[in-house]
C-alpha cells in the first residue's frame, strides 16, 4: 500500500483520506488476516495443534477460526502421522478445499515419516508427496509457539505473492501414488 502523502499529485488536504492500493494488494491482505484452518489431526502432534486454540495462545488473533468442513476451509495444518490407509482421506479433504489453500506440515512424522520412515509398512514418508505444502514445521512435536511462527511465515508468503501465482494441484502433479485397498 502505497502511503498517500508521498504522492504529489494529491492535495494536502486529501493525503491522510485516501489510500492507494491495487486490489490484488486488497485481496492478499484480506486472506492473510481470516486464515480458517480445517480440524485436522491424526497423532500426538495434534495435542500442541488443540493448544493453540485455547485462550493460552489465543490464535484467533491472527483471524484463524478452526472449521470442521473441508469446503469452508483455506488451510490444513497436518498434525500428526499420515498412514497409506490416511492418505487417500488427506487427499480427498484436500481437494474440497477452495482455492487459494495452504498446507503447514506440522511435525516429524508429517514431514518424513519421523520414527516410522525407517521400517514402517504404514507410514507415508512425507506429506508433501500427496499435496503441496507451503510451510515446512519440524519438531517431535513443534510447540504452539512454533505454530505461531509457522503460521506468520505462511502470512509472509501470501503477502507476497500474486494470487494468479496458485494454481490448482492436478492429479497428474502427484508425487505419489497411493495404494489403497
Ligand atoms: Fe507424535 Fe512426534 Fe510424530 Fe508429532 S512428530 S505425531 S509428536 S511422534
Amino acid at each position: 500500500i502505497q502511503n498517500p502523502i508521498s504522492r504529489p499529485e494529491i492535495p494536502q488536504e486529501l493525503g491522510e483520506n485516501i489510500i492507494l492500493t491495487s486490489l490484488n494488494d486488497v485481496y492478499d491482505w484480506a486472506r492473510l488476516s481470516s486464515l480458517w484452518p480445517l480440524l485436522y489431526g491424526t497423532a500426538c502432534c495434534f495435542i500442541e495443534f488443540a493448544a493453540m486454540i485455547g485462550s493460552r495462545f489465543d490464535f484467533d488473533r491472527f483471524g484463524l477460526v478452526p472449521r470442521s468442513s473441508p469446503r469452508q476451509a483455506d488451510l490444513i495444518i497436518t498434525s500428526g502421522t499420515i498412514t497409506m490407509k490416511m492418505a487417500p482421506a488427506l487427499v480427498r479433504l484436500y481437494d474440497q478445499m477452495p482455492e487459494p489453500k495452504y498446507v503447514i506440515a506440522m511435525g516429524a512424522c508429517t514431514i518424513t515419516g519421523g520414527m516410522f520412515s525407517s521400517d514402517s509398512y504404514s507410514a507415508v514418508r512425507g506429506v508433501d508427496k500427496l499435496i503441496p505444502v507451503d510451510v515446512y514445521l519440524p519438531g517431535c512435536p513443534p510447540r504452539p509457539e512454533a505454530i505461531m511462527d509457522a503460521i506468520v511465515k505462511l502470512r509472509k508468503k501470501i503477502a507476497n505473492e500474486h494470487l494468479n501465482e496458485r494454481g490448482n494441484f492436478q492429479q497428474a502433479q502427484r508425487l505419489f501414488t497411493v495404494k489403497h485397498e
